[in-house]
């Protein structure tokens, strides 16, 4: 865990509090940099053109040409809200508290002693704005106004959760714009808003959070998109997307903001029942590749290499550090897991030494991605979001580690574990080290699931052979 830069959380909190400081203000001369981040929800690894995908998706493939693809970039999590969790702050989410997908029923959200990205940039001057899909507690202390931005727009967790609000917020007032949000027209409304926020953003840097609501079903597209793609209402709406984000490259484009702006594209989590994993192995819900690796793209003309294609290992965690230096930002003051990916953009580096990548579902630690290298140490005994079975859905030990070469074996299939006796050591060991460094209920679903199979229980979705 890096732990540079970081200040001390009464220092850091009288920073967010001031006004705009004469230094502050005299740094506006020379700009800081804006921040655009678009998430999809629910994207495939292979979806996009730009990943070999079959949907067309040509300005998300002019992002790739004009800035950096990443091919081994992960999500912290394999499904919504604890996905995001990570991203907005840069720590696991079993460490923060949002280990699970939230519903409209729960009354909790991110704590308020996390910091996010537009918290971290707040007291530097920046304008912050939230379209889209909160999914980090539903009430009004936990909206994204109560998190750093200046206004938040969007429904506020899943598309698929009753009932459908669509929410305007700004500061000490929550609006309810619809009871039933109306889906088709969602992601030109999203990209409206992010639009004339860049175009009203002339005098201040920004940072704009655009964590869309699709391709999470159910799927809606505009009129102008549906019907249109050749692989069904999901290729509409992941077209509708790339159109999003021509729309704001054509905005940044317009008021010569380009170069001095930092667009990210990624998404939470794989593809549910429909899109595409690509050949990754596991969907939404696993911790299998499929279920977390993700599509980034990155780009800032002039400072990111036009066409550059990453093998490096980074994740979502890595988000808020790499922002935070970019942008000259004092690191908040809870350790981080996420560490500065910026030699990596910059085209310094092609790959960085880094701690082993936990793998959590749940609670529950089942993988650690140290290198090349992946290791598995548990799963649920059945597929998620499917009938469980007898006894419930519980999650299991392996019978034995699984270890995966993930640069000769990318779909998972052929395990080396009994080959290697020395990495699958090395590895646990190094995954137990940071896990010593959790919450104590984290560190203890852990041991209970060890446990199991000292008592004879073990097993996985799919039972492997004994
Ligand atoms: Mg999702």
């Amino acid at each position: 865990m890096k732990t540079t830069r970081q200040v001390s959380r009464r220092r850091f909190l009288a920073q967010a509090s001031l006004p705009l400081t004469p230094r502050v203000a005299a740094s506006s001369s020379a700009r800081k940099p804006n921040v655009i981040l678009i998430y999809a929800d629910d994207l495939g690894y292979g979806d996009l053109g730009c990943y070999g995908g079959k949907l067309r998706t040509p300005n998300l493939d002019r992002m790739a040409r004009e800035g950096m693809r990443f091919t081994h970039f992960v999500s912290a999590n394999p499904v919504c809200s604890p996905s995001r969790a990570a991203l907005l702050t840069g720590r696991y989410p079993t460490r923060v508290g949002v280990p699970r997908v939230l519903f409209p029923q729960d009354k909790e959200g991110l704590p308020d002693d996390e910091v996010t990205i537009a918290q971290m940039l707040k007291p530097l001057g920046y304008r912050t704005l939230c379209v889209g899909k909160w999914h980090l507690g539903h009430l009004p202390q936990y909206l994204p106004t109560n998190r750093g931005f200046d206004e938040y727009y969007g429904i506020p967790y899943s598309n698929d959760m009753n009932p459908r609000l669509l929410l305007h917020s700004v500061p000490g007032k929550v609006e309810i714009l619809e009871e039933i949000a109306t889906l088709e027209t969602l992601t030109p409304r999203y990209t409206e808003r992010a639009v004339r926020f860049i175009e009203t953003s002339k005098e201040a840097p920004f940072f704009l959070y655009l964590p869309h609501t699709y391709p999470h079903i159910p799927l809606a597209a505009s009129p102008r998109f549906k019907g249109k793609s050749p692989h069904g209402l999901y290729g509409d709406v992941v077209e509708e997307l790339d159109w999003s984000v021509g729309e704001i490259l054509a905005a940044l484009k317009r008021h010569n903001l380009e170069r001095d702006t930092l667009v990210l594209f990624s998404s939470d989590n794989g593809p549910w029942f429909l899109g595409s994993p690509g050949m990754l192995r596991g969907r939404k819900g696993t911790t299998y590749e499929g279920g977390v690796r993700e599509p980034f793209l990155a780009r800032m003309p002039g400072r990111i290499p036009a066409g550059k294609v990453c093998h490096g290992l980074a994740s979502t965690l890595d988000i808020l550090p790499t922002v935070a230096k970019l942008c000259g930002a004092p690191l908040p003051p809870k350790p981080l897991d996420g560490i500065d990916i910026w030699p990596l953009l910059s085209g310094a580096r092609s790959s960085l030494e880094r701690e082993v990548l936990l793998y959590f579902d749940n609670v529950h630690l089942q993988c650690a991605r140290w290198g090349n290298y992946k290791l598995h140490v548990a799963r649920y005994n059945s597929q998620v979001y499917s009938p469980p079975p007898a006894g419930g859905r519980i999650n299991l030990p392996l019978p034995r580690p699984e270890l995966y070469d993930l640069s000769l074996d990318p779909d998972e299939s052929y395990d080396l574990a009994p080959e290697r006796p020395d990495l699958v050591k090395e590895i646990q060991a190094r995954m137990e080290r940071v896990l010593a460094t959790f919450p104590e209920p984290i560190q203890r679903a852990y041991t209970e699931t060890a446990k199991k199979k000292t008592e004879g229980q073990t097993g996985a979705f799919p039972r492997l052979a004994q």
